[in-house]
């Protein structure tokens, strides 16, 4: 009875092979092209990367664990991925149409500050490097939120409506946030948190400030932030 249809069922069945092959083919070589990255600080074929890596991220995310890697580890790449194809785009908008998002657990557990409409309203206390850090991107013309959820994020952005954000928080957040910029067409470079948790984390400032000065003229840079141009 099947015999008329064999050549369609045989065609459909290495076809099959054929897409399953190719897809663990593609996985070898992204996973060849991650590793390379992590190793070397590298990244080759930027675009294919991200690509390959987003489509096919449970199956990579499972022969990275093959090889002792964390999911961590997964998300970090993608994140490096994303800022490195950002990052000339980034440098091409003005600072005045920029924001920075920070998470409110950076605070200090004293933090006398308030939530308002536009998230924590820092005053700059000196409890915590959150003060510090809001002022020196305020002085390069950024405006900046501490916020405590993504329901923030969304509404600042369609209050002030940037073309680009600098992204500060732990992993998953940030590679959220990026995936999250995307969908709003707004330029993105995320900014892992050196220490995660719920309460007094801590941000990678130096990363933070080195982001926040790219594509600024040098004589627009405060004098406490010029040993970040590279
Ligand atoms: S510097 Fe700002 S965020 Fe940090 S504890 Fe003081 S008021 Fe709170």
């Amino acid at each position: 009875m099947l015999q008329p249809y064999m050549p369609v069922i045989t065609l459909i069945g290495e076809l099959t092979i054929l897409v399953i092959l190719s897809i663990l083919v593609l996985g070898c070589i992204l996973l060849i092209l991650t590793l390379y990255a992590i190793r070397s600080g590298n990244i080759l074929f930027p675009k294919f990367m991200r690509a390959g890596l987003l489509f096919l991220e449970g199956m990579m995310r499972s022969m990275f664990r093959l090889f002792g890697f964390e999911d961590s580890d997964f998300f970090r790449i993608i994140v490096t991925l994303q800022n490195t194809l950002n990052r000339k785009a980034f440098m091409s908008i003005p600072v005045t149409e920029r924001v920075v998002f920070m998470p409110h657990c950076l605070r200090s557990n004293a933090c006398p500050a308030h939530l308002h409409d536009e998230g924590l309203k820092c005053r700059e206390c000196g409890l915590c490097k959150v003060g510090e850090g809001k002022r020196l991107l305020e002085l390069l013309g950024y405006r900046v939120f501490i916020i405590p959820g993504s329901s923030f994020i969304k509404r600042m952005i369609k209050r002030y409506r940037p073309r680009a954000i600098i992204g500060i928080g732990c992993l998953l957040e940030v590679k959220e946030g990026i995936e999250m910029s995307g969908q709003y067409n707004i330029i993105a470079m995320g900014v892992v948190n050196t220490s995660d948790g719920c309460v007094e984390t801590s941000a990678d400032w130096d990363q933070v400030f080195k982001t926040a000065i790219l594509g600024i003229a040098p004589d627009k840079i405060p004098e406490e932030l010029k040993k970040y141009i590279e």
